[in-house]
């Protein structure tokens, strides 16, 4: 019974956060403004840190890097998913805003010339992780009533963050006119037929797709550069400004970890989120209680 909850616990946060972020992204298309990635990925951790101050023990834990929220790093989450008690499933996320025009205008942006769905799909390749793109969206004109792969009927508001497939995410990012230039997917190019809502993540489809599955120590050691987030207010990191400068230059690269499939397969594919998010099954948050 207690893993039923917790489950429902997290798709209901899931679900209130699509919802807001697709309140929050039409109402700023409708007076024509743009927000960034990174606006709506600081709202969704503090949506996730908020819901842990209210629940003892902590049901997700919070890592990003220093300066996270500043921009400089991109806008890529990992989310490790507890399966079988002590075993993870990895999701890669490269999180995408629409557009006041709606389209989608980054998708084929680059830091170092590889392609982000290239990413994607060599770390999966490497990992058995699965990689999506999460697409934040609002549309006010935008209705629908759909089923999810877990078949539960959901609104359009749950398309505020969609995972679509990365080899389909390539496919309309290679389209061009007719004079050559490479054309910007609209949200009704790829919504509904072939987007899901992120819910679907944190829920029953965990237990019967088969990837490969890590265990917490693999998940922390594989890299050093990010840091706990602590939900309560004047915790250490909070207070560490000073060399918030010096830590973030170490953090463009990730430093090598032997015997780690994780690290290994993120430096090969040039994978190096910014925010990293671990949520684990009731027993083992009861089990940690009681080794406190
Ligand atoms: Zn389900």
């Amino acid at each position: 019974m207690a893993k039923k909850s917790t489950q429902k616990e997290r798709c209901l946060l899931f679900m209130k956060i699509a919802s807001l972020v697709w309140e929050k992204i039409s109402r700023a298309h409708d007076v024509n403004v743009d927000i960034p990635e990174i606006g709506i990925t600081s709202d969704i951790i503090v949506n996730i840190l908020q819901f842990n101050k209210k629940h003892n023990p902590s049901r997700f834990d919070v890592y990003a890097k220093p300066g996270w929220n500043e921009g400089k790093y991109g806008n890529d989450i990992d989310l490790f998913v507890e399966t079988s008690q002590g075993l993870y499933k990895w999701f890669a996320l490269q999180s995408k805003v629409l557009k006041k025009n709606n389209r989608y205008t980054t998708l084929r942006d680059t830091s170092d010339g590889i392609m982000q769905w290239d990413k994607l799909l060599l770390l999966e390749g490497l990992s058995g992780c699965k990689g999506y793109f999460l697409l934040y969206n609002g549309v006010a004109d935008y209705h629908d009533v759909g089923t999810d792969c877990c078949l539960k009927i959901f609104d359009e508001k749950q398309f505020g963050c969609s995972l679509v497939e990365p080899c389909y995410i390539e496919s309309l990012a290679n389209k061009t006119s007719r004079l050559g230039r490479f054309t910007n997917p609209k949200f009704r190019d790829i919504h509904p037929q072939n987007a899901d809502p992120w819910r679907t993540l944190v829920c029953c489809q965990s237990e019967y797709l088969e990837f490969d599955l890590y265990s917490l120590e693999d998940v922390i050691n594989s890299n050093p550069t990010f840091e706990r987030i602590d939900n309560k207010r004047n915790s250490k990191i909070a207070d560490k400004e000073d060399d918030l400068n010096e830590k973030t230059k170490n953090c463009f690269k990730i430093p090598v970890v032997k015997k780690n499939k994780i690290n290994q397969a993120s430096r090969k594919a040039k994978w190096n989120p910014a925010i990293r998010v671990i949520i684990k099954t009731p027993l083992t948050i009861l089990t940690e209680i009681y080794k406190l």
